[in-house]
């Protein structure tokens, strides 16, 4: 275990000599992953609004470019080689989250763009100590307490202690001084307690399975579930999971550049085909939102639900639906 005097964390970070990012607060409050620069501040709110898959699957970014001269194409690659960067104050739910992703862009066919960034990067996760009563991460078997990552790091009132727990983590805190155990253990124990108490942190998703697969998916209650949904999409675009993207082209008048962004099942036009649209009323999108991560993705995924209980759907949908709701409409009989 190392330790770092919190008021050392700037010259830390600059020592690494490479880009990092961290949870600063934006000048209107809100927490968001930041390149680290002199006077960046680590954020002292529990989570940022938008997660830090941005940094691996950012919400826009151009794939490649054409451009027609002479009945010739040129094609203009943007798939850059990523330099090494850290991500410091990665929660718990966010680092499972990544593994989730890693299911999906790691899979045949890898998706380039995404693995150059995940290769080069260091993880730094941040051990939380003040869980939120919206946070429900015990749900899915992760301990906020002692979060994976290349390192994982302690925050106590004056000081942060690290553990590397991989080869390259091992690497990045070398030259930091040891430091006592004692007091990560006193806060580990502290938040376990309060993890132990929040009102989600035992969401019983018994049912949610393969094997239930129609019987959940024809259950009569999706209708009222989603009669208020707005179809903003806020709970995808705030999700640490939430993976779809649309690729489309732009004529610049100079190339025509193909690019994607993020998309969301919620969205009226969400996979509608010259055929039609294959899922028509709001129903049927709500559905398909919860039903992915809760009954196809561990179908396919060796029982690995798509959801790791971060909470934001909880603080940031406008209707106050969100995944725990439907889990306790649709599920689990231990869910009172
Ligand atoms: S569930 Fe809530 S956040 Fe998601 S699309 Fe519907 S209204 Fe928007
Ligand atoms: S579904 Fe909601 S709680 Fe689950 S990971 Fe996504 S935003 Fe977080």
């Amino acid at each position: 275990m190392k330790k770092l005097p919190i008021t050392e964390l700037d010259s830390f970070l600059k020592s690494l000599n490479m880009p990092v990012y961290l949870p600063s607060d934006d000048p209107s409050g809100q927490a968001k992953f930041t390149r680290w620069a002199e006077g960046v501040q680590l954020t002292q709110q529990l989570n940022t609004v938008r997660s830090a898959k941005d940094l691996f699957f950012p919400q826009m970014e151009n794939l490649v470019d054409f451009k027609v001269q002479d009945q010739k194409i040129e094609i203009i690659e943007h798939r850059n080689v990523s330099e090494n960067f850290v991500i410091f104050g990665v929660r718990a739910c966010d680092a499972a989250a990544f593994e989730i992703l890693d299911r999906v862009f790691l899979s045949d066919p890898v998706d380039g763009y995404y693995k150059e960034r995940r290769d080069h990067a260091l993880i730094v996760t941040m051990a939380c100590s003040a869980p939120e009563e919206t946070c429900f991460c015990t749900a899915f078997g992760i301990d906020a307490a002692d979060p994976k990552g290349d390192v994982t790091a302690w925050k106590t009132e004056d000081s942060f202690f690290f553990r590397a727990n991989t080869g390259k983590g091992e690497k990045l805190i070398a030259g930091l001084a040891d430091g006592d155990e004692s007091a990560v253990q006193a806060q580990q124990a502290q938040t376990r307690e309060i993890l132990s108490k929040l009102p989600n942190g035992k969401l019983d998703l018994t049912g949610f399975d393969g094997a239930h697969m129609m019987e959940k998916f024809n259950d009569s209650r999706w209708k009222e579930l989603s009669e208020a949904c707005l179809g903003c999409g806020t709970c995808t675009f705030v999700c640490p999971t939430c993976q779809c993207y649309d690729v489309r082209e732009f004529n610049t008048g100079d190339t025509i550049q193909r690019f994607r962004c993020w998309d969301s099942c919620m969205y009226s036009d969400f996979t509608k085909m010259s055929a039609g649209q294959p899922r028509p009323t709001q129903l049927e999108r709500f559905r398909q939102r919860f039903m992915h991560k809760l009954v196809y993705f561990p179908d396919n995924n060796d029982g690995v639900y798509g959801c790791v209980g971060c909470g934001r759907c909880l603080q940031k949908c406008p209707i106050h639906m969100n995944i725990v709701k439907v889990a306790k409409t649709i599920g689990g009989e231990g869910n009172g």
